[in-house]
C-alpha cells in the first residue's frame, strides 16, 4: 500500500485547495519555519481519525479550520482527502484505490468518507488499526516520540508493539465485551 495523493482544503494554514502527489521513493517536505510542513503531517493524522485536538496542537477540534490571516478571511470548513494505492490489498477492502476523507465545520460537526461514501469514524479507524498504520502507531513518528518510547512504562510500550502487531484491536474489543 502506498500514499498516492493528499488533498487539503481549509485545514490549518492551507486556505486554498492544496494537492500533494506522492511519487515512488521518499518524499521530503522542505520549507522555512512556520510554512506548514508539520501541518501536512497533521492533515494525514487527522484524516486517519485523530481524535485528540492536543496532538494537533489545538484546543478544540475545529481549531484545525483555517482561521484567517491579515490578508485572508477565515473559512468555515476544513476538508482533507488521502488517496491510497491498495493494489496489494494491504487494507482489508476490495478496492485497488482507496480514498478516505474527513470534513469539519465551525459547529464541530464532522463527516467521514471512504471512497466518497459517508461512513463512521470507527470504519476509518478499523481500516487502519490492523495494518499497523493506526494514528498511534510508529508509522508516524513525530518530534519527541522516539524519546517517549524509551521513557514509557512497560505496559505503555507493550501497547505500542501490540498495535504494530495487529492484536490491539482484539484487545479493545475483548475489554469492551467484558464491560457489557
Ligand atoms: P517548523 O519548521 O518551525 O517546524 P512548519 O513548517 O512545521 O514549521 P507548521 O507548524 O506546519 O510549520 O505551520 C505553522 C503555521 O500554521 C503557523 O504560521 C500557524 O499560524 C499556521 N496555522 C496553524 N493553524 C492554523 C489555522 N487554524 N489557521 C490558519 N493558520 C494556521
Ligand atoms: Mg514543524
Amino acid at each position: 500500500m502506498q500514499l498516492k495523493r493528499l488533498e487539503i482544503k481549509g485545514f490549518k494554514s492551507f486556505a486554498d485547495k492544496t494537492v500533494i502527489d506522492f511519487t515512488d521513493g521518499v518524499t521530503a517536505v522542505v520549507g522555512p519555519n512556520g510554512s506548514g510542513k508539520s501541518n501536512i503531517i497533521e492533515a494525514i493524522r487527522w484524516v486517519m481519525g485523530e481524535q485528540s485536538a492536543k496532538t494537533l496542537r489545538g484546543g478544540r477540534m475545529h481549531d484545525v479550520i483555517f482561521s484567517g490571516t491579515d490578508s485572508r478571511k477565515a473559512v468555515n470548513i476544513a476538508q482533507v482527502t488521502l488517496i491510497l494505492d491498495n493494489s496489494d490489498k494491504f487494507l482489508p477492502i476490495e478496492f485497488e484505490e482507496v480514498s478516505i476523507g474527513r470534513r469539519i465545520n465551525r459547529n464541530g460537526d464532522s463527516d467521514y468518507f471512504i471512497n466518497k461514501e459517508s461512513c463512521r469514524l470507527k470504519d476509518i479507524v478499523d481500516l487502519f488499526m490492523d495494518s499497523g498504520l493506526g494514528k498511534e502507531s510508529f508509522s508516524i513518528i513525530s518530534q519527541g516520540q522516539v524519546e517517549a518510547v524509551f521513557n514509557s512504562k512497560a505496559e505503555d510500550r507493550r501497547a505500542i508493539f501490540e498495535e504494530a502487531a495487529g492484536v490491539f484491536k482484539y484487545k479493545l474489543e475483548k475489554e469492551k465485551a467484558e464491560r457489557k
